[in-house]
């Protein structure tokens, strides 16, 4: 079922990045956005050490249960029910305890218990319910979680991401990078990007981290004298911002006790997870995209391996006089009984998310090169002019224009590119957030 590719980004180093320190002081409200719990301790525990110190507050959202870690599921429990919430349970007191180490209330913490390697199922279908293969469940079940009962559905899990922004009020927010390999932590990337533009709130600094990206962090294993450096991807990005926050020789061992807390996952991962304890934790500052600029993609070396599925090679969207022209060229051709789907989110800032529409336009190739479109608006066929929305295929390059008044005069817009197969999500790209003005 699950056929989300986990792909890997990697580009050639360049040097244009700027860096700079995060300064905390105790005006400072700081909400890190977990999309499981462990990812506050593995990018985040300098953060919320300094924010402590500095007597400022400090929460953190945990999104999924962090239940589908299939390694732990199997190994601990045998019956799939009972398995992912007696595993959610345990990963729920992991977390305190986790977070105890850090400095961080009980009451600070706020599970949501949305289900985990879920979310992009979510975000990609804002109109049905999710039904979860490893909760079986289709709503929050958890007894600690905030959600108890609310079903797996998009308006909710946005509706209660914006909920705990307007009350908590953070001054900083640190949340997943779209471009994270964890299709978990891009969903939650953009559901939070989404959340800070409907607050619209200037003050507001927000930074996001990575997890999951190609070869990284290196060296792999325990090397607390090293720096975390940045995934290679980033550097090729011109426009990304950099910053840092060190750690001293008492806050690395913090850091240290802080993610072996986090034990069935420690059990499995110990490598990978002491990769993260280092001198340092790095963050970019999110930007949108312009218009007309080459998106970032993952790597061709990856998604060359992956035998007969077609994937993205260069992607862009520019403007005309009435239009948005989506760009993309594809590495191989699309096989037989293949959909296109391009999503389309745009969002106006300061504006209700939810009442904007949520496109998707499903994409066939049909007879002389055409492409046979349809277009959904949260699950609802839209029916469109012909002069509103086409599209051309020549080889490899595909080119669909579609009319701005489908935009509703939105200021940004997040789109994503995927093949289905019967289905089956064969690849996807990374979710692009794009400025229409
Ligand atoms: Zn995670």
């Amino acid at each position: 079922m699950f056929a989300v590719i986990l792909i890997t980004l990697s580009f050639p180093y360049t040097t244009n990045i700027a860096k700079g320190d995060i300064v905390f002081d105790n005006k400072d409200t700081v909400l890190i956005v977990a999309p499981h719990p462990d990812d506050e301790a593995l990018a985040n525990a300098a953060v919320i050490l300094d924010s402590v110190e500095k007597h400022a507050d400090v929460y953190v959202i945990f999104v999924t249960t962090g239940a589908h870690n299939t390694d732990t599921i199997l190994k601990f429990f045998p019956m799939p029910v009972f398995s992912s919430y007696l595993l959610a349970f345990k990963r729920y007191k992991e977390a305190v305890s986790s977070d105890k180490i850090l400095g961080i209330p009980k009451d600070h913490l706020i599970f949501l218990g949305y289900p985990d390697f879920g979310m992009m199922k979510i975000l990609t279908n804002p109109y049905i319910d999710y039904f979860s293969g490893i909760t079986l469940r289709k709503h929050v079940f958890e007894k600690w979680s905030v959600d108890r009962g609310s079903n797996y559905d998009f308006k909710v899990v946005y509706s209660e991401i914006l909920e705990e922004f307007k009350n908590i009020k953070p001054t900083k927010v640190f949340y997943p990078a779209q471009y994270d390999l964890n299709p978990d932590h891009r969903a939650v990337s953009i559901l939070t990007q989404a959340a800070l533009n409907e607050i619209n709130n200037s003050k507001i600094e927000s930074f996001t981290y990575f997890v999951h990206a190609n070869g990284w962090p290196t060296p792999v294993g325990y090397f607390p004298d090293e720096s975390l450096n940045l995934p290679k991807f980033l550097t090729e990005q011109p426009k990304w911002h950099v910053e840092t926050v060190r750690l001293s020789q008492n806050e690395i061992a913090k850091k240290f006790l802080a993610i072996r807390a986090h034990k069935s996952q420690y059990l499995s991962k110990p490598k990978f997870m002491l990769s993260f304890v280092r001198k340092n934790e790095i963050f970019t500052t999110n930007q949108c995209l312009k218009l007309s600029e080459k998106l970032p993609l993952f790597s061709k070396e990856i998604m060359r391996k992956l035998e007969l599925t077609p994937f993205v090679e260069s992607a862009s969207v520019d403007s005309s006089s009435d239009f948005y022209n989506i760009h993309f060229t594809l590495f191989r051709g699309v096989p037989h009984f293949s959909k296109i789907n391009i999503f389309l989110y745009p969002e106006k800032f300061g504006e209700s998310f939810l009442l904007m529409p949520k496109y998707r336009l499903e994409i066939e190739k049909g007879v002389n090169n055409l492409l046979e479109i349809k277009l959904f608006d949260r699950g609802k066929v839209v029916f469109f002019e012909k002069e509103s929305l086409s599209g051309k295929f020549k080889d490899l390059d595909f080119n669909v224009s579609i009319a701005k008044k489908y935009f509703e005069n939105a200021d940004v817009v997040f789109l994503m590119v995927s093949f289905e197969q019967f289905d089956l999500r064969l690849t996807e790209t990374p979710w692009w957030c794009i400025n229409l003005k």
